[in-house]
């Protein structure tokens, strides 16, 4: 065995009502006048958080958006110099964890997250910034959040087809870790941790949203998968889900989420011990089969065309997907690429 591995500068703090100590976490960091971002629909939230501040909370910025189109990135970046922020708060899902990458990317100024999906990005030193449908990733140090406070009752509001969705995002960086060309022992420990725990917490949840304990359940899980997802290189499932959202504007987290079965079917023959490690997390000799029945009975998308993807797609995501070198456990022909999408096209593995 060989392997390097390196750890991120992390600090996570965990547990119902964490949320209380988000103000000496920004005290920590020396924040005084903090920018508080969120989507539109989580603002009432945002607003809650920002009081918790009084002076320290510089303004508000609440039209975060998927993949971070680069107008709003840009309209955020103003608003953090106007009001003289020296940081900022995100509070919601990946999109506004991304919002306070895209700053962080420009000024260098701190982030502190509050996550209220599975998406695991806080975990990440990765940005994404849209313009003209495409989207642009990189990795930067600078954009790791400084502190991320986990507070599971926050996410009691989340629907629960989202909550679904969310946490088959997350299994997927957590299955990818897996067989990544720079997995290692301790990435492979929680990422085994991290699909069992979602896989027990997702009916959990669904069965009933309010379940403290399931939802706790849920985001130590996804918290993994995204220490997973910032510790290696994502594979093929990532690159598709990619050019699915950024070309074809697929739902990202269904997308995740219909696909990462057919994936699996592929790459798991190949990978040996992450399918080892998958079957025991999942409890199951079938992997691709468990995951797509456990997304469908928890009343997930069965396939790519529920989500507006039609025959006549597939051949321009097999050119993008063939022209993009990514990592992969085996390599992948033009025809196994459009066959596994014939089949998430079709749905043909969902119960
Ligand atoms: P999202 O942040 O867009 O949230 C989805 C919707 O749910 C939004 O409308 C939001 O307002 C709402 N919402 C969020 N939390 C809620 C809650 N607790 N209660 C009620 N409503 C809530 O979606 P997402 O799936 O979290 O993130 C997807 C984005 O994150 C994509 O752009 C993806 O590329 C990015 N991402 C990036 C990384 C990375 O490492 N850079 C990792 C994962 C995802």
């Amino acid at each position: 065995m060989s392997f390097t591995y390196e750890a991120l500068p992390m600090r996570v703090v965990f547990g119902a009502g964490s949320l209380r100590q988000l103000p000496e976490e920004a005290e920590r960091l020396g924040l005084r006048r903090l920018l508080v971002l969120s989507t539109p629909g989580q603002r009432a939230l945002a607003e809650q958080t920002a009081a918790l501040f009084g002076d320290a909370c510089a303004g508000m910025f609440s039209e975060a958006r998927m993949h971070v189109p680069v107008e709003v990135a840009e309209a955020a970046r103003a608003a953090a110099r106007d009001t003289g922020a020296d940081g900022c708060l995100a509070v919601g899902g990946g999109s506004t964890v991304g919002l306070g990458k895209a700053i962080a990317l420009d000024s260098g100024l701190p982030v502190i997250c509050v996550p209220t999906t599975y998406a695991g990005s806080e975990m990440t030193p990765v940005w994404g910034l849209t313009e003209n449908g495409r989207k642009r990733t990189g990795r930067d140090r600078s954009v790791l959040p400084r502190s991320v406070v986990y507070d599971p009752e926050l996410t009691v509001r989340l629907p629960v087809e989202v909550s679904v969705t969310s946490g088959f995002n997350a299994v997927a960086h957590a299955v990818e870790a897996l067989y990544a060309p720079d997995a290692s022992p301790i990435v492979s420990v929680m990422a085994e941790e991290a699909v069992r725990s979602l896989a027990t917490a997702l009916p959990a949840v669904a069965a009933d949203p309010l379940d403290i304990d399931a939802r706790t359940d849920a985001l130590r899980g996804a918290w993994l998968c995204g220490a997973c997802l910032g510790a290696t290189t994502m594979s093929l499932h990532h690159k598709l889900c990619h050019i699915l959202g950024g070309t074809f504007d697929l739902p990202h987290a269904a997308t995740h989420t219909v696909l990462l079965p057919y994936v699996a079917a592929l790459n798991l023959p190949a990978a040996p011990a992450a399918d080892q490690s998958l079957r025991r997390a999942l409890d199951t000799d079938a992997v691709p089969t468990r995951l797509a029945h456990l997304a469908t009975a928890l009343g997930a998308p069965r396939s790519l065309a529920e989500l507006g993807l039609t025959e006549a797609d597939l051949a321009e995501v097999v050119t993008q997907a063939q022209t993009q070198p990514y990592a992969n456990p085996r390599p992948v022909t033009a025809q196994e690429l459009r066959s596994l999408l014939v089949d998430a096209l079709k749905g043909s593995l969902a119960g």
